[in-house]
């Protein structure tokens, strides 16, 4: 029996599982029969960005069978500097990941990026990752993709998803190729114009591009005191632009498009001259370029994250202009709530409602940042209006409430799920704290539960398989005892037994034995 979207699947998704554990099936071609039927695979994710480089790895720590296909043949080669706000820093240490991420990074203060405004951040933020790393794209993706692989993560190059047919099992996918392969499940993280989205038929309402921005690197013929009087000028305009030397007599240019007639079609270098004319009256000697693209301002929001078996994350269920540099963090942190929640769907242990949490707690967020790039391109405007209410907020800024609530909200640290009444601790993410045994993210790294008890006396003992339990962990926790999920947010707060078993049993499922 088929249909387009399907119920609940049974808790017994792993009954049939008939591989040992690590082993990445081979290519499968379509099932002929009900018995080829049988999904070869637990999870593939369409596109490898780093949303769906940071799931995949996510899922292999449950050991799930993954595969990534993703449509290019080469990773990316354009170099978008992207920020990594306090959050996702604090799950690359969750992950083990920041001793390798660290290297490639610039370390820079976490305020200022509201808006550009130019504060510098509150003293004291509740993170003992407190800094931006600015990193390019590229080695961010890099990066992810290798500890996608190195936990056994399968991804196919020049691979597109073009179709997908769900049932009762699971989901049979196409490729571009007619390649038709089997999976549990399938996650679209094939970025804005995601295919599984728009096949999904899930609506992405919200506001077109307004404006089209021009990116990319090549060799300028102009005189250098040229263009530093030049850049002055137009910096004064607030419009994006730039044009700064990158290296080796390379420039990164940015610049506002002008005339763009089909949004699809990719830009020229004759674009690019045309663009720097328009603003700046001479187009600088362009030539040679490295690379060129093209960035809009839209703000949209899927409807919904999922649907039967397919679900969505990162910019293909979210995007908003680049301001305060948030999409790939966004994307990276859906991918941690995703990840463990998918994998005991799979295994069978999750409870009814878990893998819909996802969306029921990442969607406000994603609502949030779109909300929060609206207000900030307002401000960026250099219109009078606009330009007031900047003024004003600058001022606001000097009050440390404000100043702090805007960062938290930036750099993601101020998230807080709604788990029910409960102290504010609750719901919120636990910064990375001292424990006996070092540091409390290094005993998230394998992406499991966690009791911290400082009463000694409780005991996770029938879920000793998805949680780790540390007694006595630290002074510099002020609660009996915390429930931690495999995303670090606090799940419960306590120091009853009978308490922590419901709230045990509603994030974990029924104890094992
Ligand atoms: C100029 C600029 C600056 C930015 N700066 C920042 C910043 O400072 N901080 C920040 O957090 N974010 C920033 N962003 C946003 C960030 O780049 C995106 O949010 C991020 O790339 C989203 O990651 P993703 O994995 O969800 O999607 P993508 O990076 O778009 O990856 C999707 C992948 O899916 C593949 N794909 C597409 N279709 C298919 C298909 N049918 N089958 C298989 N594969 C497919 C694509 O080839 C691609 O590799 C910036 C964006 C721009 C334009």
């Amino acid at each position: 029996m088929r249909s387009q979207f399907t119920a609940e699947p049974s808790s017994s998704d792993m009954a049939d599982r008939d591989f040992t554990v690590g082993e990445v099936p081979a290519v499968v071609r379509a099932p002929a029969t009900d018995a080829d039927r049988a999904p070869v695979f637990d999870v593939i994710i369409a596109g490898c960005g780093p949303t769906g480089a940071m799931l995949a790895a996510e899922l292999r720590l449950h050991d799930m069978r993954v595969l990534v296909v993703e449509k290019e043949t080469e990773p990316k080669s354009f170099v978008r500097i992207v920020g990594l706000h306090i959050r996702s820093i604090e799950l690359m240490a969750m992950r083990g990941l920041l001793e390798r991420v660290l290297p490639h990074a610039r370390r820079r203060p976490a305020g200022g990026f509201f808006a550009a405004i130019d504060k510098p951040a509150p003293k004291g933020l509740d993170s003992a990752h407190a800094y931006l790393l600015g990193i390019p794209q590229p080695v961010i993706e890099r990066l992810l993709e290798e500890h996608a692989t190195e936990l056994g993560a399968q991804v196919r190059r020049g691979r597109a998803v073009t179709g997908f047919e769900q049932d009762d099992e699971g989901v049979t996918v196409e490729l571009a190729d007619g390649e038709r392969l089997r999976t549990r499940y399938l996650v679209g993280c094939d970025g804005a114009r995601s295919t599984v989205r728009k096949l999904l038929g899930v609506g992405f309402p919200g506001e077109p591009s307004r404006t089209e921005t021009l990116m990319g690197e090549m060799e300028v013929g102009a005189p250098q005191e040229e263009i530093t009087a030049k850049v002055a000028e137009i910096n004064e305009t607030r419009k994006p632009f730039w044009l700064r030397p990158f290296g080796g007599g390379v420039y990164s240019v940015v610049v506002p498009a002008v005339g763009v007639v089909d949004r699809a079609e990719p830009p020229t270098l004759e674009d690019f001259e045309h663009a720097l004319r328009a603003i700046a009256g001479t187009d600088f000697g362009v030539h040679s370029p490295r690379w060129l693209s093209r960035f809009g301002d839209a703000t949209r929001l899927a409807e919904r994250y999922r649907a039967g078996r397919v679900l969505l994350a990162g910019d293909a269920a979210h995007i908003h202009p680049p301001i305060g540099g948030q999409g790939l963090n966004l994307g990276v942190q859906d991918a941690v709530n995703l990840g463990w929640k998918l994998a005991a769907q799979i295994r069978g242990w999750a409870p009814g409602t878990l893998l819909d949490t996802y969306q029921a707690e990442r969607r406000p967020v994603a609502e949030d940042v779109l909300d929060n790039t609206r207000a900030q391109r307002e401000l960026l405007s250099a219109e009078p209006g606009p330009q007031a209410v900047r003024r004003l907020l600058s001022e606001l800024m000097d009050f440390d409430v404000v100043n702090r609530h805007l960062i938290e909200k930036i750099t993601a640290i101020g998230i807080r799920y709604d788990f029910g009444d409960g102290p504010d601790l609750l719901g919120r993410r636990l910064r990375d704290i001292d424990v006996k045994q070092g540091r409390l993210y290094d005993l998230l790294h394998r992406g499991r539960g966690l009791l911290l008890d400082r009463t000694g006396r409780l005991s996770a003992g029938g879920w000793s398989d998805r949680i780790d339990y540390l007694a006595d962990p630290t002074a510099a926790l002020d609660v009996p005892c915390v429930l931690l999920r495999p995303d670090g947010h606090v799940a419960w707060i306590g120091d009853d037994q009978q308490d922590l078993d419901a709230h045990l049993s509603h994030w974990f499922g029924t104890p094992a034995g």
